[in-house]
């Protein structure tokens, strides 16, 4: 699956062209992963998280493929547009928006947009009027590696009060929305949610108003130290929960996968800088590479995302090393809580590899931040 990377990096390698670290995705890995998603869900439309991996090409890639895509900005709008989606095919899935912005993206032909309380459907009923909403429900995020807090949506009981007032105002009052918590391991998490969902529709169609839509959200994980379930798994599972909570009249559905689409489609390259230790006796060694959590790897932060770390001497005995990146940046450490298990023989120069580094990667890392150039991306 790899080797094309590789050959990628041994041909940069020899042409010179290598100075500093650099993510690599493979074009053909998202390509398999959009219809891994579309064969598992297939009465559900599926809508990429450009965030993920904003990549022009990705985004072609995906385009031509029939994707939509869940938007977050005007610029993510306009990159998406640019790729050739149509604007029907474009969601605003950002719960916080400034009511200039609804305005900019329904002059772009933007009709679908995500909400979360009263305020956010006025400003979309004033600036992209008869547009659709759909309300974002609370999640908790337990079971997910990447948990989203209590940032977006609100408590299930309040969602069919905004959807009610978005009616009122003249919008079409679509449907629901949720994201169970990014890297999310259990694909039996939809299920509360949509429980919570099929309740609040027949709430509202008691009142006249009725819903169309279930957005389940991005969450789908890529595989990193542990083995996740297949996308097929979750596709079973949420089929299952749609027939249990809705029996027989089952909305239309879509998924947001962000991780999931691109995360196992790209790889990085980086170099160990130094290796040293803090003490004679330090049972630990530190092990700082030219890559960190301002420059790619922000996702290391709290030790939640674990990437795979592979190196020309694997196979040799390990030993537990602190990672850090090469920043002066105390917070600038990658592993050190749970250490990471390295080969005694690595030397400092030896170029590692980074594994499921395609989705949350390159637009994480700062511009110039020490001045180290913000990560190198190459799409093959
Ligand atoms: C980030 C995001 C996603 C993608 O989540 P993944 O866990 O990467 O699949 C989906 N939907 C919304 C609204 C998001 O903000």
């Amino acid at each position: 699956m790899t080797d094309r990377i590789i050959d990628f990096l041994r041909d940069r390698r020899e042409k010179g062209q290598d100075d500093g670290p650099c993510m690599v995705l493979d074009l053909n890995v998202v390509r398999e992963n959009y219809s891994a998603f579309a064969k598992a869900l297939p009465d559900t439309r599926v809508f990429y998280a450009v965030k993920a991996n904003p990549a022009p090409e990705v985004l072609k890639l995906l385009a031509a493929l029939g994707s939509c895509f869940d938007t977050a900005s005007v610029v993510e709008i306009q990159q998406a547009l640019a790729a050739g989606a149509t604007p029907d095919r474009l969601s605003f899935g950002n719960t916080i928006k400034k009511e200039r912005d609804i305005e900019r993206a329904y002059e772009l032909g933007i009709r679908l947009f995500a909400v979360d309380c009263e305020a956010e459907v006025e400003k979309i009923a004033r600036a992209a009027p008869g547009s659709r909403v759909f309300c974002r429900i609370l999640c908790d995020g337990a079971g997910a590696e990447w948990p989203l807090s209590r940032k977006f949506g609100c408590v299930p009981e309040m969602a069919g009060r905004v959807l009610e007032h978005a009616h009122r105002l003249g919008l079409v009052a679509y449907g629901l929305s949720f994201h169970v918590g990014s890297q999310q391991r259990n694909p039996r998490m939809w299920d509360a949610a949509l429980a919570s969902s099929a309740e609040i529709f027949r709430d509202l169609a008691e009142r006249g108003i009725h819903l169309s839509m279930v957005n389940l959200g991005g969450g789908f994980p890529t595989k990193y130290l542990k083995d996740v379930p297949a996308v097929k798994a979750y596709g079973q599972s949420i089929f299952k929960s749609l027939r249990k909570h809705f029996g027989n009249r089952i909305p239309e559905t879509i998924i947001e996968p962000g991780r999931g689409m691109v995360g196992n489609a790209g790889m990085i390259e980086a170099e160990v800088v130094l290796i040293s230790k803090k003490s004679d006796d330090d049972t630990v060694k530190w092990v700082y590479l030219d890559i960190g959590k301002f420059n790619g790897l922000a996702e290391t932060m709290d030790e939640m995302i674990r990437y795979p770390i592979r190196t020309a001497y694997d196979g040799d005995e390990l030993e537990p090393c602190v990672l850090a990146g090469p920043t002066c940046d105390s917070v600038d450490v990658l592993y050190e809580k749970d250490p990471y298990l390295l080969p005694v023989s690595l030397e400092i120069g030896a170029k590692v590899l980074i594994e499921g580094t395609g989705a949350y990667t390159t637009t994480y890392s700062a511009v110039e931040f020490n001045g180290f150039p913000p990560l190198k991306s190459y799409v093959i």
